[in-house]
């Protein structure tokens, strides 16, 4: 998701876009088409605080049965960009800023690594096609019984019988 500074006004405003999630696509799951990410700006300066909606149709793997299904994955996020000369990008963690431009060399920024985060947060970590998956359709044909009657391997052990049915087997016949 990139951000053109210069279309940003000092103040409020709001804006409205498709993104392909750009630099950070190929570490998500497939995405569907398009993300839409909408949100407000205030810009007070330098500084400029982002609020971003974002929804977006990504293909996951079920959980249960294995196979691929559409989910629809939605968060906000706030992101704070400061205009610094030198600096460019990610900041680092412990600090207050989110992204840094240097609005004398870059006019676009690249907050695609915030949406990141956040849709790794959202995305089930067991996703499921639907709550009552039952898993894996299993045919009749892949079912192997043992049918009675048919050969078996038997090992001496088998052949042995328990003694307790030894007293049970006395008591049938007594009767
Ligand atoms: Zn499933």
């Amino acid at each position: 998701m990139i951000l053109k500074m210069r279309d940003i006004p000092e103040g409020h405003s709001e804006f409205s876009l498709e993104c392909d999630l750009g630099s950070v696509k190929g570490d998500l799951p497939p995405l569907c088409g398009t993300m839409h990410c909408e949100g407000d700006i205030n810009r007070l300066g330098a500084d400029i605080f982002v609020h971003i909606c974002y929804r977006g149709m990504f293909v996951l793997q079920c959980s249960r049965c294995l196979e691929d299904y559409n989910a629809l994955i939605s968060g906000e996020l706030e992101v704070t960009v400061k205009d610094a000369p030198g600096r460019d990008g990610k900041a680092s963690d412990d600090e207050l800023v989110d992204f840094y431009f240097d609005s004398a060399l870059n006019d676009e920024i690249d907050l695609s690594a915030a949406l990141f985060d956040e849709i790794m947060i959202e995305t089930p970590i067991m996703p499921l096609c639907r709550e009552s998956c039952k898993g894996v359709e299993i045919k009749d044909k892949d079912i192997i019984v043992d049918f009675d009657g048919a050969p078996k391997r038997s090992t001496p052990e088998e052949k042995e019988i328990d003694p307790r049915w030894e007293a049970l087997k006395k008591l049938k016949s007594n009767t």
